[in-house]
């Protein structure tokens, strides 16, 4: 399972992640922060769906979304690569 963190004074509300998410599972919350703009969140209850692909924090113009990926090893899956692309 891996985990999102948000830094929720930074969020500008634009919903970029929400987009980004292939798990779908990014909400705009009910919160305001103290620039005014609600923020976005991924509910507890959905949290065990994120995959920790870091879509999210790509797209993030704002650097609010760390990603931490607590993956086991698997024996069968070696060599996983990472593409390093420009966007
Ligand atoms: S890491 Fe991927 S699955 Fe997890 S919240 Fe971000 S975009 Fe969604
Ligand atoms: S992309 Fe970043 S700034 Fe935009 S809503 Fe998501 S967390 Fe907030």
């Amino acid at each position: 399972m891996s985990r999102v963190e948000f830094v929720e004074e930074r969020c500008k509300g634009c919903l970029l992640c929400v987009e980004a998410c292939p798990q779908e599972i990014i909400v705009q919350s009910e919160r305001f922060n103290q620039q005014g703009y609600k923020v976005a969140e991924v509910p507890k209850a959905k949290m065990e769906q994120c995959i920790g692909c870091a879509s999210c924090a790509e797209v993030c113009p704002d650097f609010v979304i760390s990603v931490f990926r607590t993956q086991k090893a698997k024996p069968a899956a070696k060599g996983a690569k990472k593409e390093g692309g420009n966007g």
